[in-house]
């Protein structure tokens, strides 16, 4: 971690915990990381328990919570890229904005996995994500085949170029996940100074588009994240925190990576002069509202380098060049299947 970037931790909860059980969860996780001030939380429920979910954190954090800097977020596991039209089962922005997300995760492996989800489609379903100021949480990873033939950067630098290119990232556009697929659900977990040097690698690809960019952005990690093994993960340099699956699903647990990421964040301000506890990331959309608090006068959402987002809430081009997508990878209107 570094202390200029708050850590996330954000809970995939799958399909899991979809009715009475979700508010029993969001309420004991909301209500154990209060004090964690200095780490930014997401819960990501099926779309069946959102409305429950940010209902409930509502009530267990309340305004003053976000008025201090800190909440806790509720995300969506996917959505269409479309806002409305005859697309049975399916979710759009309008409904999760609604039912109360302002967070939603993209491309996970699972996605891309069983529901045969392309790079291309993670891209239409992120600009749409961020028009419609919903922050995509977008996963990209390796899979076993790949880490071993040696194709690990190849594989992450072309998930990424491909949703990058759908639009003018500025800083603060929402948050990349690294998550090698043999680490999801197995147990295995990456060594941390292999996930770092990935991370520092998809940290320089965005510093094509601009410094300010690779700065701001947070990249989490992913893939068996538990409590054990969670502080050695998150003190490398380039992980901003994580995406925890089955561990999430545990309040307890979750809560013990929450409070691994204050202690690591809190060390860091220590030791490097960070700013002082409750602050936001620079240049980033309100974890629990999505409100931009660039806008706000706050002084804390003034950094240098955070331009300011245009009237209909996504982020201004900063006027970098963006990372170019293959000709393959070109975003249009082509429907997503
Ligand atoms: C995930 O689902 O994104 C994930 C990382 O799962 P797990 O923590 O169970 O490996």
């Amino acid at each position: 971690m570094n202390p200029f970037r708050r850590p996330l931790i954000a809970g995939n909860w799958k399909m899991n915990a979809g009715g009475q059980e979700a508010c029993v969860l969001a309420n004991e996780v909301a209500a154990k990381t209060r004090r964690f001030d200095r780490v930014d939380v997401v819960l990501a429920p099926p779309f069946t328990a959102i409305a429950a979910v940010a209902h409930e954190v509502e009530e267990t954090r309340g305004s003053i919570d976000v008025d201090e800097g800190f909440g806790v977020g509720v995300a969506a596991q996917n959505m269409h890229h479309l806002q409305s039209g005859a697309f049975t089962g399916e979710i759009s922005t309008p409904m999760l904005r609604d039912a109360g997300a302002t967070w939603v995760i993209l491309g996970h492996s699972e996605r891309r996995q069983h529901f045969y989800e392309t790079d291309h489609g993670v891209a239409l379903k992120t600009k749409a994500a961020l028009d419609a100021e919903i922050r995509p949480i977008v996963c990209i990873g390796e899979t076993l085949a790949e880490r071993e033939a040696g194709e690990t950067l190849q594989v992450i630098e072309r998930q990424l170029r491909a949703f990058m290119a759908a639009f003018e990232p500025s800083p603060g556009f929402g948050v990349i996940a690294y998550e090698p697929v043999w680490a999801i659900g197995t147990g295995k977990v990456a060594k941390p100074e292999d996930a770092q040097e990935v991370h520092a690698r998809i940290r320089e690809l965005l510093a094509e588009v601009s410094e300010e960019v690779a700065e701001a952005t947070r990249i989490l990690y992913g893939g068996s994240v538990k409590a054990d093994n969670a502080a050695g993960l998150l003190e490398q340099l380039d992980i901003d925190g994580a995406l925890v699956g089955g561990a999430s699903l545990d309040a307890e647990g979750f809560v013990k990576i929450v409070e691994a990421a204050q202690q690591v964040a809190d060390k860091l301000a220590e030791e490097e002069g960070g700013p002082p506890s409750g602050q936001r990331n620079a240049g980033e959309l309100d974890a629990d509202t999505g409100a931009d608090e660039r806008d706000t006068g706050d002084a804390t959402s003034s950094e240098e380098g955070a331009p300011p987002s245009s009237a209909d809430g996504v982020p201004a081009s900063d006027g970098a060049v963006g990372i170019e997508p293959d000709d393959d990878d070109a975003v249009d209107d082509r429907e997503n299947t």
